[in-house]
């Protein structure tokens, strides 16, 4: 699937989904919620350690500001960050995920 590497070519917010388009014509449209709850990082998605259990960090507030956008980065050319309003932003989504996302939406 990563034999061919698609890049982002442009990202928009509007309203409660992420567009995006790709370098292969190709858009996506990712619901924000969905988005969030699949966030990769390792206080949301957790972290294995050395016997495998995975350790998920303390629960998260959940207000609203959880699932507005504030605005994405591009991440090398593998991923894209995005800025929550909460706050949150250490999650970096590859395009692979990105693109799952979008398929199961
Ligand atoms: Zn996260």
């Amino acid at each position: 699937m990563s034999d061919k590497q698609i890049q982002i070519n442009d990202t928009e917010i509007v309203n409660d989904l992420l567009l995006i388009q790709w370098s292969d014509k190709t858009d996506s449209a990712i619901p924000l919620t969905l988005l969030r709850d699949n966030c990769p990082c390792a206080s949301c998605a957790g972290e294995k350690d050395a016997l495998g259990n995975i350790h998920v960090g303390p629960p998260q507030q959940m207000t609203q500001q959880r699932y507005q956008l504030r605005g994405v980065q591009p991440v090398g050319y593998y991923g894209l960050r995005p800025f929550w309003a909460d706050g949150h932003s250490t999650g970096i989504y590859t395009h692979d995920l990105l693109k799952k996302l979008a398929a199961d939406n």
